[in-house]
């Protein structure tokens, strides 16, 4: 066992830091004493020295599985630069460089060597001339399609544990809920590794959500608000990434856009100008962002609701690394919802998903403190309201909204459920149109009982009553809105409901500081 002088001696002298961040050295002395570990921390949370600083204070080589290889250079420059002896071994070498590899690898000259999984296979043969002190397994949450970046290549790692049973696993991710976590665990064979959960509060991320109308205007009036600050649009397609791009290109910013689509090369070099703030936004599909090192991102936007809150919380997380004070901003659309309730269901995995992605629904749709909301799911409770998100800033107002309540359900009772949100609000509000004629919906009872209420609000408080459990959505069943055990206490018990009232919603998002 290593003594902690001299786990803080080399903290200081190869990374120039004079005390350890939450958790690190508590990992570092478990690794150190032969435990295997599962560390789960926000990204910028420092997961990085929790395996290099072991790697230099263990006999032998420590091998780093990453999917990133276009980052594996960047990062064993920067261990080059502190004196620390690393390489990597990817397809993206020359036959000659990993000539060179192998040669310094059996003089024991190399330290820490980065790996990515698709070829781990290529360096079987390597891998038992190697002493190899400890395995990390960067990303962990690759290896679990319960989480939501899958990578087949992943599953594979799950013999590292057997070929080398006695060697330390630690096995990092800044992304994991509990069933993820497990999934990790058992598919790594390390089913008893200490878990270390790092808090996920970043009290420097400002937490927005509004509606989804006039995107582009309102990300060009945040954009003015916000000169020369870098940031990144997140968008669920690539073909709207290049839609945005263009359009804010066209209005002055100095915009890319950034997806799968482009060539190995443009997106690299997108990102080495974001990186050099040569460019100060990229419009980018979940694509963009995984291990990207570049702490001073001040905003993030989400054009598009992302499918959980697992990839809402790291894409977010992507701002203000640097702990200053950053922005977030997330548009909520109904088409959004729907479109990837589509996605959910064509996936292999659809009802985890479609749960998956209600949790995030509900998240937008909150009337209550958004990080509260956000931390719990992540299992960490906090005690006062966060003071620093939009519902903070501007709690609702809340209206008696029984007889609301009571007239959109008794609708939907009256279709026999048989009808979605667009047309329960025609029929509550006397539309004449097809959906309506087409089956006689101008004779019920409740035809054009609230005209009062524009289509808008109705949207709105429909989809407060679908949060609060007083309607389902039938996803299977082309979204027909049902009633529930808590509806018919509504219309049959007069219980009451509370909606947030609107007008009061609309005038406090108006009132926003704006800075
Ligand atoms: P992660 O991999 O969790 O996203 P990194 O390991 O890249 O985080 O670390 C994030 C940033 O924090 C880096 O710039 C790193 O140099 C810095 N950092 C890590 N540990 C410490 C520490 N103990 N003291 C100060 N800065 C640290
Ligand atoms: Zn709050």
């Amino acid at each position: 066992m290593q003594d902690t002088k001299k786990i803080a001696a080399t903290l200081k002298e190869y990374f120039g830091y004079d005390t350890f961040r939450p958790l690190q050295e508590k990992i570092v002395t478990s690794v150190l004493n032969g435990h295997d570990n599962l560390v789960i921390m926000p990204t910028g949370g420092g997961k990085s020295i929790c395996y290099q600083l072991p790697a230099l204070l263990l006999e032998g080589i420590t091998l780093v599985i990453s999917p990133l290889i276009a980052l594996m250079k960047d990062q064993v420059d920067g261990l080059n630069a502190n004196g620390i002896p690393a390489s990597f071994f990817n397809s993206s070498q020359t036959v000659e460089e990993q000539q060179e590899l192998f040669g310094q690898l059996a003089e024991g000259a190399i330290k820490i060597l980065y790996l990515a999984p698709e070829s781990l296979s290529l360096f079987e043969g390597a891998l038992s001339t190697l002493s190899i002190s400890l395995i990390a397994i960067d990303e962990a949450h690759c290896i679990s399609s319960w989480g939501h970046d899958f990578r087949p290549a992943y599953t594979r790692l799950g013999y590292l544990k057997e070929r080398f049973p006695s060697t330390p696993m630690i096995a990092l991710t800044a992304t994991a809920d509990k069933a993820t976590r497990k999934d990790i665990c058992d598919q790594l064979r390390i089913p008893e590794a200490t878990v270390h959960l790092a808090s996920f509060d970043r009290e420097n991320l400002s937490l927005e959500v509004r509606a989804g109308t006039k995107r582009i205007e309102q990300i060009i009036r945040f954009l003015n608000q916000h000169p020369e600050e870098s940031g990144i649009i997140y968008c669920l397609s690539r073909k709207t990434t290049e839609a945005i791009a263009d359009r804010l290109t066209s209005t002055g910013f100095s915009v890319a856009a950034y997806h799968a689509g482009l060539a190995h090369d443009q997106r690299s070099k997108i990102q080495e100008q974001f990186i050099n703030d040569t460019i100060q936004i990229v419009c980018a599909t979940i694509a963009f962002g995984m291990g990207i090192d570049k702490s001073n991102v001040r905003w993030v936007i989400h054009y598009n609701l992302p499918k959980n809150i697992e990839s809402y919380y790291q894409e977010i997380g992507r701002a203000g690394r640097d702990g200053l004070p950053s922005t977030t901003l997330l548009f909520h659309s109904y088409s959004d919802v729907i479109q990837l309730q589509k996605f959910a269901d064509q996936s292999g995995n659809k009802e985890v998903q479609l749960a998956k992605l209600e949790r995030m629904k509900q998240y937008a749709d909150a009337l209550s403190c958004r990080r509260k909301i956000l931390l719990s799911y992540f299992g960490e409770i906090i005690e006062e309201d966060c003071g620093n998100c939009d519902v903070c800033k501007n709690p609702p107002q809340f209206i008696d909204g029984t007889i609301i309540a009571q007239k959109a359900l008794s609708t939907i009772y009256r279709v026999k459920e048989q009808e979605p949100i667009g047309t329960i609000i025609d029929i509550m509000r006397g539309a004449q149109n097809a959906s309506v004629y087409d089956k006689n919906y101008q004779q019920l009872k409740t035809y054009g009982i609230a005209r009062d209420i524009s289509w808008k609000d109705w949207q709105q408080y429909l989809i407060q009553l679908i949060n609060q459990g007083y309607i389902e959505i039938a996803f299977d069943q082309h979204n027909k809105l049902r009633l529930t055990a808590r509806s018919r206490k509504v219309l049959f018990e007069k219980e009451t409901v509370l909606l947030a009232h609107l007008q009061e919603l609309e005038k406090a998002k108006e009132k926003l500081p704006v800075t």
